[in-house]
């Protein structure tokens, strides 16, 4: 299904380049950060002013192999405008969030340890780190499901989204959606140290302590509104990408 080759598009626009080598930096970004599982989870942006046809990586590169122009557009029947094949299961489940949520621009999969491992948890994220603060009142749970590519098999993962940050794909990993790719990615960067640091405390078997509740909802306020006057995400991804232009500018190309 989303092997199809489409004939190729006009130029792309600046907003799509731009588009692109954003994407292109949040993959190099899970490969520095070693959140990858080989060639496989996935990372979708919407194409700027193209509906309902998002970029994704081409299925089979690893991270850092990923560049602004081997990333692949789709559109919503899985057809490729360049050629390439996208991962049929990342494609659904890109699919499902963008359609069930249209103030998502990008959508950002996880196979890490410590994601799976909290997915595993019955009591899910609880309110122990400042990093699982950002996710109060704003994370979702969605029970297991074979993803195989087919059909609308993820409509129901779009549900459990809801209007949601992240969603924790039970038995599997993690997902969270941005209003922009830095968004998504500080985001993830988040939720994965915030399972991290979980799983770890939780092994300790001892009494854990947890914030006061007043104190809980304060972080994930600044999700909404940003930190310092800046959209949240903004800075960080800015100082990362000075990283990357610096030692591994090959993800524009
Ligand atoms: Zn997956």
């Amino acid at each position: 299904m989303v092997a199809t080759a489409l004939k190729p598009r006009n130029a792309t626009t600046d907003a799509e380049r731009r588009t692109r080598k954003s994407l292109a930096a949040c993959y190099r970004l899970l490969h520095r950060f070693r959140m990858t599982d080989t060639i496989n989870t996935h990372i979708a942006a919407r194409v700027p002013g193209a509906e309902d046809c998002f970029l994704i990586n081409r299925y089979g590169l690893l991270f850092n192999e990923i560049t602004a122009s081997n990333l692949i557009a789709v559109d919503g029947a899985g057809r490729s405008f360049d050629g390439g094949e996208a991962n049929p299961a990342g494609f659904v489940i890109h699919r499902a969030v963008f359609r069930a949520r249209a103030d998502a621009m990008c959508s950002l999969h996880t196979h890490t340890r410590a994601g799976i491992a909290l997915s595993i948890l019955k009591c899910g994220l609880l309110p122990l780190s400042q990093f699982a603060l950002y996710f109060h009142g704003r994370i979702g749970y969605s029970d297991y499901k074979h993803v195989s590519g087919e059909g609308d098999e993820c409509e129901e993962m779009g549900r459990d989204l809801a209007g949601n940050s992240a969603l924790v794909l039970r038995n599997h990993g993690l997902l969270t959606v941005g209003r922009s790719i830095p968004e998504a990615w500080l985001l993830a960067y988040y939720l994965e140290k915030a399972a991290d640091v979980q799983i770890a405390a939780m092994a300790c078997g001892t009494e854990l302590v947890r914030p006061a509740d007043a104190e809980i909802a304060g972080m994930s306020k600044e999700v909404d509104e940003g930190f310092g006057g800046r959209p949240f995400g903004e800075r960080e991804w800015e100082a990362l990408v000075r990283e990357l232009d610096r030692e591994d500018p090959g993800y524009a190309a």
